[in-house]
């Protein structure tokens, strides 16, 4: 890339993501970019510009080019130690919200929180909860820290492991849930694949969490789980061993994507 080009030579280009990356390149917002479309990059932001383009282009996702993504009402930090949280996620809060009033005194835990999304979401809308979040990855817990100033209980756990004695009116889990072979994995190879892959077929963690979640859960507390469109029939027969009111909800593609459960 030589000479002097405009934001407008970039923008007529057809580069993906082209808009959003001159957005981080020349630290403007997007409306900037059309009112000064003239503007000659320097040879700074040039480059700067041409290590983003190439990374996009290779598949790096655009949330850890920009090192934020969007969720509900709010913006977080990510990293390659956290997955890019998903909209399909943000059911869990619609679900979790409509179950216990904002103003009611309950603990919740979110298992694997990643970036925090669900458990710091919670705790915005709901300020009355007692929040707990683990996660078995420090450096994911580093980053859900920094995207909170509310008192989220932080535990550096794999699913219970330090929750010994504790108990909840409500556990919430987005936990990895891909099969090891999953045809997608090779789309989402910039993500941890830890925070993805669940054994053979995807379901190592959810039986893990469903097996241990009575001992954790306060009398007739909620659990509830994201998982893949192919698992429901499976997590159904899981859960129907200590739970009961087992209710399957679809996300906005129609697919069935999450499962609530009360238990026995
Ligand atoms: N939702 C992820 C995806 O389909 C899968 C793993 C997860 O979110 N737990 O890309």
């Amino acid at each position: 890339m030589s000479g002097r080009k405009t934001i407008n030579d970039f923008l007529s280009e057809d580069l993906i993501d082209i808009t959003h990356l001159l957005t981080l390149a020349l630290g403007q917002k997007k409306e900037q970019l059309y009112t000064d479309s003239n503007y000659v990059l320097t040879n700074k932001e040039l480059k700067r510009l041409d290590e983003l383009i190439q990374q996009r282009q290779q598949g790096k996702p655009f949330a850890y080019l920009s090192g934020s993504q969007g969720f509900y009402h709010l913006d977080f930090k990510v990293s390659p130690a956290t997955l890019i949280p998903r909209p399909e996620t943000e059911l869990l809060i619609d679900i979790a919200i409509d179950l216990f009033k904002p103003n009611q005194l309950i603990d919740v835990i979110d298992l694997g929180t990643g970036s925090g999304v669900i458990a710091i979401t919670l705790a915005n809308k709901c300020p009355s909860w007692r929040i707990s979040a683990t996660d078995k990855s420090k450096e994911a817990l580093k980053i859900a820290k920094k995207n909170t100033t509310k008192d989220i209980n932080f535990y550096h756990s794999s699913w219970f492991d330090k929750l010994t004695g504790k108990t909840f009116d409500l556990i919430v889990s987005n936990p990895p849930y891909l099969a090891e072979n999953d045809s997608h994995l090779e789309s989402l190879k910039y993500e941890p694949i830890e925070a993805l892959v669940s054994g053979k077929d995807g379901l190592d963690d959810i039986r893990e969490i469903i097996q241990n979640a009575p001992k954790y859960l306060n009398q007739g507390g909620y659990l509830l789980l994201e998982h893949s469109d192919r698992q429901q029939k499976e997590i159904v027969e899981l859960l129907k061993l200590s739970f009961v009111n087992i209710v399957t909800y679809q996300d906005l593609n129609g697919l069935d994507r999450v499962i609530l459960a009360q238990v026995r």
